[in-house]
This record gives structure tokens, C-alpha cells and sequence, in this order.
């Protein structure tokens, strides 16, 4: 058939020939009988080469298969599919085409067969990626642990994923369309969200990584991160929300561990020392900012070290945490308190006067010192506070603190159990106590301390029988410093071992010097700090082969020791004097009288000597109250077996009464000074020398 007949039939074909589909006829037979431009493009074959071909070898030339429908049918995105195509072909060169078949009758050729194919190549292909696409973003929000959701205009969910299915405790998201918030979450919680969203969809705003923190139904509460948009129909109304919620409870939970872990003290659940440093930085600024005023407390337990060495640190744990529960009890919420470490607590109180502080203090320790069972012990502890006051003592977290620890010093310093308010006199004595601790060491080392012998006279003879080893520091600078003062220091510096050594070999020296001089034998009393025999006394363990060594009687040595020591004494302690005692050196309770004067104590330990203190013997001839306490003293003394000392005594009436009450040994003024080893020696040498002359009368 040619292009310019001009049957009825050839302008069907003309007309075809300007159609823009790709169109082929076949006769009733299968043949070919025109294919206009369009198919000769699509097909790339001439006119002649397709007049070859029936419809059946067009096809087996041009088609690979006809396209199997699973290629392109399946679920689509949102659950949607494509049916079966069964007119597609797929042609060898890759296009896909659709063939429409009709059928009809032309007046000359009779039953003609008309095919259109219409190339879906692009479409088609568009569609597949499409479809890809989509089933890409499907699989990644089915999978994905976030939870996905899409609500419509009402915030009724739409479409959730198996995350927020699972989350919701749902046997399939298909249970959550129509529902919302509020049959999951609490009313009050929907109710915000609902709020929130509608806000987002009228002003068509989206969030981006919002905190969120959820409150549900049963009770629970979870923490999200969450991204919510409007999301808009193809004419861009907005239709609805859709949003991803990524959970971090388990985050915020570990971050809130952590941040407790980093802030409070775990042993006693109160503010660590980071946090209450940084709590008492806040306060500041805040009361700097509204002139405020508060004052910064630091509590320090007195000899909790011995309740930690003598029932262990489980049970000084105890301790701690009962301390930490009482303090805390007696505060307000406005207060805080914290832990610094170790026995050390610090608190801040929201206070506008100083003076309104006492009370709480009082209470304060008067809550510490209520007895604490301990295992089978009941122990009771006390503690010692120093305060602090801002704007009045200090304008810096630093100096409040210093300040308050200086305070707390020095209520140790007064004989614990008590408080002290900071004070500016006081800083000029820290001062002084921070040199002389630092100058300590170096005067040891150096000899600046030396040691002189104050004679003890017996009593009815009025005759040198011994002396009392007595300390001296001649500071290069500061002068003659009293041992009560550098005593203490050395003790809490932990240099009083080194200290007492010392003083201890000048004293066998100076024994050995007597022994061999032929003077009268003396014994001379050593004073013992009891935080050096709370913590080393290896030295005294082996002092009785130390003295055999040099020649010198146990009997020679008087060891000094005060009350506090018998207050604080465990077995070891108890277990040392009694082999002290049983090696026969002589051991004296000094100042007795002065300190808690439990007379039981007398008992616990082996006491040969009681040194009756010089404050009630400077009142012994006019104070009747002084003179009794001292007749008891000696004939309780007495009764025990136990020799009595009376110190200061400094004049003859002194003297007159102490020996009309049967006192047997005097020490004091009235017979001398601490003196040197030298007029030591020439004392005792004049005494025998006296003695001697006597004798040979
Ligand atoms: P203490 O052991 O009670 O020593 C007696 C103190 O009273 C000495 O003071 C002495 O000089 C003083 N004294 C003696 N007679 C009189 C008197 O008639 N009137 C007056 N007003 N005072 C008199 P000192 O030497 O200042 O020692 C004070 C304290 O320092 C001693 O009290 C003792 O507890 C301690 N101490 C001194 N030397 C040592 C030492 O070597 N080791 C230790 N651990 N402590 C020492
Ligand atoms: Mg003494
Ligand atoms: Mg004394």
C-alpha cells in the first residue's frame, strides 16, 4: 500500500500517518500493510524491511517477552499496587512498550487488525524509580527505631511506625490510626501537644530536634528528641503533621547518673565538694546581685580517726552517714550541706545576722554528740564548727572558707565539742600557727629546741629527787615560743614523733651523765603526747632494752601523760602501758583534774603517779573548794597506791598546805625554774655535796 492512493482506504492510512502514536496495520491475514512514521521511528525500520514481517514476526523481531507483570506490580508506597499489565512488551532494546490492539473493517481490505504502541519507556521508568524510591522510604521508616507517626488536621494519628506501635504496646500500627495522644499519654501531656501542633500547622512551622519530655497514662515518663513538620497537600494545604521522635531516656537517665555521681558524695548522699563548691559560687553571686547575706559552716568531727582505727572503716562509715542525716535534719531546705571529705562537712545557711546562729549550732551539736550504735559499741562523737558570714567576714567562696576552717581550728584548738565564729584575731593567729608549722621542721633539725629540767622536790624532805623534762624553742626571729603553743602544732603536723625522739635521747643522755657522775639518783619525767602514741609508738615498745643498753633504771623514767589520752585509749594503747608498767617505769597522769577527771579511767590504766594541776594549787590557801579537791585527790591517791605530784607550787604556804594534806612530791618556782642540763647537774651536785658534808658530820 502506497502512501498516495487515494481509496477510501489510503486516506485511512493518510489519516494515520499523522497521528503522533506509533501505529501498524495488519491485514486479516497477519500482513503488513502500512506502519506510519511514528512507528517506523519507534521501531527503526523502514517501510520495506517492516512489509516483511507478519504481526507475528514484528513481534518475535522487535519483543524480548512480554513483560512479566511481578516486574512491576507489588506493594507500593502506602500499601498501594499496580495491577498486571498484560499488553506491555518489553522490547530487546530495553523500552517498554504498551500495544493497543484494535480491530475493524475497511471497505477495500476487509478485516484490518490496528495496532498502537505507545512508548512507556520513560514513564515507565520514572515509575520504577519512583516506586523504588518509596520503597526504600517505607523499608527505612518501618525500620528505623524512631518512632514515626503522621496525624491529620485534628492530631489524630494517620499512620504510625512498628517503633511507636511497639512503644504504644500495639499488636500492629494499624490499631493507632484514628486514635491520638491522649489514649496514650496523660490528658494534661496531650493536651500541650495538641496545642503545640495546632500552633505548628496554622503558622506552618516546623520543629526541629524539640526536647520532649512525655508523661503517659500508666505513669511512666520518657525523655524524646523530636522532629515534627505541617505536611501539605499537592495544592499545598496543610493536611496534617508528621513527625520522628527519637528516644533518650536511657541518655538522659545514664546523663542524670552521672551528673549525680558528679555531684553528690556517695557514701552519704549529701553535695559532694565540686557541687558545694560550685553551689557556694552560685550563692554568692545571687547574694551579691540582691544583698544577701548567709554564713558558710565547716563541721569536722572530733577523733573520728580513732573510731575508724578502733571499730573499723565499715563502722566509721556508719558514723558518717548518721552524722551527714542528723546535720541534714537539722537544716532548712534553703540550707545545703555537703561533704568535703573525709569527717569534714561544710553547710551553707541562709542567715542575715551572726548572732541568729547560735541557736542552730547548739542543736547542731548537740544532734552529733547523741550517741550512735556502732556494731555492739554505742559511741559517742562530737564535732567541732567554724562559721563564716558573708558580706561580714569575706567577699570570696576562697575566703569564706578559709575563714570558716580557721574558725573550726580554732574550736579544736578550745577543746573540741564547740563552735567558734570567725573573727579577724583569729586570722592573725592562723598566721602565726601557718609559720610556725612551716618554721617546725627546720628548728627540730636544726637544735633550735632544746631541753630543760624544771626540779621535783619530795615533799617532807625538800630535796631534789627528780625533774621534769620541759621543751624550749628559741625561734631565731619570733623568740622564746611557749610548748603549748608549738606542742599542738607538732602534734597536728604529725612532727611531734620526730620532736619528742629528740627530747627523748637528750633525756637518757642527760640520765646517763647523772648516772655516771655520782650524784644522787634522779628520775626525770618525759611528757608524752598522746597523738604521738595514737600513732607511733614503736620507740616506747623497745625503750626498756634501750635503757638497759645505757645503763640506766626503768625506775629512772617517768612518762608524763594527760587525761585526754585516757579518754581516747584502745587496746593497743591500754595494751602498751601495761607492758610499760610491768617493765617498771613509772608512768603519771598529768594535769589531773583539768579534763573530763573520769576516775574509773585511774583504774583502766596502770597509773603510778597523779600530777595534781597547778590551777587548783594557786588557789589552794584561799579557796576551800581547791584545797578539798586536793586532799581528795591525794588520799583517793592513796587509797589507790598512787604517788602524788602538786605542780606550780610557788610559794611556802603553797608549800605548808601541800604538805600538812601528805602530798609527796612539790614541783614549782618556789624550787625552781626549768633550767639547763648543766645547772642541773650542779644542782644535784651541790644537793649530794650537801648531803655528803652532812653525812660525814
Ligand atoms: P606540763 O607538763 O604540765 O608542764 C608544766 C608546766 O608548768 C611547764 O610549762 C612549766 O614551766 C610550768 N610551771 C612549772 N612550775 C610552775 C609554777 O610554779 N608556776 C607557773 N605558772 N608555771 C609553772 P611549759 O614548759 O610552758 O610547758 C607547758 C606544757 O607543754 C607542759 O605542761 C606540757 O604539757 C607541754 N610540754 C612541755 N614540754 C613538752 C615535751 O617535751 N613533750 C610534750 N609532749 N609536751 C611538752
Ligand atoms: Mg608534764
Ligand atoms: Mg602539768
Amino acid at each position: 500500500m502506497t502512501s498516495d492512493s487515494t481509496s477510501t482506504d489510503s486516506n485511512y492510512f493518510r489519516c494515520l500517518e499523522t497521528l503522533p502514536v506509533a501505529t501498524i496495520c495488519f491485514g486479516g491475514d497477519d500482513r503488513f500493510l502500512f506502519a506510519n512514521s511514528a512507528f517506523q521511528n519507534l521501531c527503526t525500520l523502514n517501510n520495506e524491511e517492516l512489509s516483511q514481517l507478519n504481526a507475528a514476526g514484528l513481534k518475535a523481531h522487535l519483543a524480548d517477552s512480554e513483560l512479566h507483570p511481578s516486574r512491576i506490580s507489588g506493594p507500593g508506597m502506602f500499601g498501594a499496587s499496580v495491577s498486571p499489565q498484560d499488553n506491555l512488551r518489553h522490547l530487546k532494546d530495553g523500552r517498554v512498550v504498551e500495544v493497543l490492539h484494535q480491530k475493524l473493517s475497511l471497505p477495500e481490505l476487509g478485516d484490518i487488525q490496528v495496532q498502537q504502541w505507545v512508548d512507556h519507556s520513560t514513564v515507565g521508568r520514572a515509575f520504577r524509580e519512583i516506586e523504588t524510591e518509596l520503597d526504600l522510604l517505607l523499608e527505612l521508616i518501618n525500620q528505623v527505631p524512631d518512632q514515626v507517626y503522621f496525624k491529620d488536621l485534628e492530631s489524630r494519628f494517620t499512620r504510625i511506625n512498628p517503633a511507636l506501635a511497639e512503644r504504644y504496646g500495639l499488636d500492629s500500627a494499624a490499631e493507632a490510626i484514628g486514635k491520638s495522644d491522649a489514649d496514650y499519654y496523660t490528658a494534661e501531656h496531650a493536651k500541650l501537644t495538641r496545642s503545640e501542633e495546632l500552633e505548628m500547622m496554622q503558622q506552618r512551622r516546623p520543629v526541629f530536634n524539640q526536647l520532649h519530655h512525655e508523661r503517659w497514662g500508666d505513669g511512666s515518663e520518657s525523655w524524646n528528641v523530636c522532629t515534627k513538620m505541617p505536611i501539605y497537600s499537592a495544592e499545598g494545604v496543610v493536611i496534617g503533621i508528621a513527625g520522628i521522635s527519637h528516644d533518650i531516656t536511657e541518655h538522659k537517665r545514664r546523663e542524670a547518673d552521672a551528673w549525680n555521681k558528679a555531684s553528690y558524695d556517695g557514701l552519704t548522699s549529701l553535695a559532694n565538694r565540686n557541687f558545694f563548691l560550685e553551689s557556694l559560687h552560685a550563692r554568692l553571686l545571687k547574694a551579691k546581685h540582691y544583698h544577701e547575706s548567709f554564713a558558710v559552716l565547716l563541721l569536722d568531727l572530733d577523733r573520728f580517726k580513732e573510731v575508724n582505727d578502733t571499730l573499723g572503716h565499715s563502722q566509721g562509715d556508719t558514723l558518717l552517714v548518721q552524722v551527714a542525716q542528723r546535720v541534714a535534719a537539722q537544716l532548712r531546705d534553703t540550707d545545703l550541706v555537703g561533704r568535703l571529705g573525709g569527717d569534714e562537712f561544710a553547710i551553707i545557711i541562709e542567715i542575715s545576722e551572726l548572732d541568729d546562729i547560735n541557736a542552730l549550732l547548739m542543736r547542731l551539736l548537740k544532734a552529733i554528740e547523741q550517741p550512735v550504735s556502732l556494731g555492739l559499741e554505742q559511741v559517742a562523737v562530737s564535732a567541732s564548727i567554724g562559721v563564716a558570714h558573708y558580706p561580714q567576714d569575706a567577699d570570696s567562696a576562697e575566703q569564706l572558707l578559709s575563714h570558716a576552717d580557721e574558725a573550726m581550728y580554732h574550736a579544736k584548738e578550745q577543746g573540741r565539742a564547740g563552735y567558734t565564729l570567725y573573727s579577724s584575731e583569729l586570722s592573725v593567729k592562723t598566721k602565726r600557727r601557718l609559720r610556725l608549722a612551716s618554721d617546725l621542721r627546720s628548728a627540730i633539725d636544726t637544735g633550735q629546741i632544746q631541753v630543760e629540767y624544771q626540779p621535783v622536790v619530795a615533799a617532807k624532805y625538800d630535796r631534789v629527787v627528780g625533774a621534769e623534762a620541759l621543751c624550749r624553742w628559741h625561734h631565731p626571729e619570733l623568740g622564746p615560743i611557749s610548748p603549748e603553743e608549738f606542742i599542738p602544732i607538732a602534734e597536728q603536723t604529725g612532727l611531734i614523733q620526730g620532736l619528742e625522739d629528740k627530747i627523748l635521747d637528750r633525756v637518757l643522755e642527760q640520765l646517763v651523765w647523772i648516772n655516771r657522775s655520782g650524784v644522787s639518783v634522779v628520775r626525770i619525767s618525759v611528757n608524752i603526747s598522746p597523738r604521738r602514741i595514737m600513732r607511733e609508738s614503736r620507740r616506747l615498745y623497745g625503750l626498756a632494752d634501750e635503757l638497759q643498753a645505757l645503763g640506766i633504771y626503768q625506775s629512772q623514767l617517768v612518762l608524763e601523760v594527760t587525761e585526754g589520752l585516757l579518754l581516747d585509749a584502745t587496746e593497743d594503747v591500754l595494751q602498751l602501758f601495761s607492758q610499760l608498767s610491768g617493765q617498771g617505769f613509772t608512768i603519771a597522769l598529768d594535769d589531773f583534774g583539768t579534763g573530763y577527771g573520769a576516775l574509773s579511767y585511774l583504774m583502766n590504766l596502770d597509773i603510778h603517779q597523779v600530777k595534781i594541776d597547778r590551777s587548783f594549787v594557786e588557789r589552794i590557801e584561799n579557796d576551800a573548794s581547791s584545797q578539798a579537791l586536793c586532799a581528795a585527790i591525794i588520799s583517793l591517791a592513796r587509797t589507790l597506791g598512787l604517788t602524788v605530784v602538786a605542780e606550780g607550787v610557788e610559794t611556802e604556804s603553797q608549800q605548808r598546805v601541800l604538805q600538812g594534806l601528805d602530798c609527796d612530791y612539790l614541783q614549782g618556782y618556789l624550787f625552781g625554774r626549768s633550767m639547763s642540763g648543766e645547772l642541773l647537774m650542779e644542782l644535784l651536785a651541790d644537793q649530794s655535796a650537801r648531803e655528803n658534808l652532812k653525812l660525814s658530820e
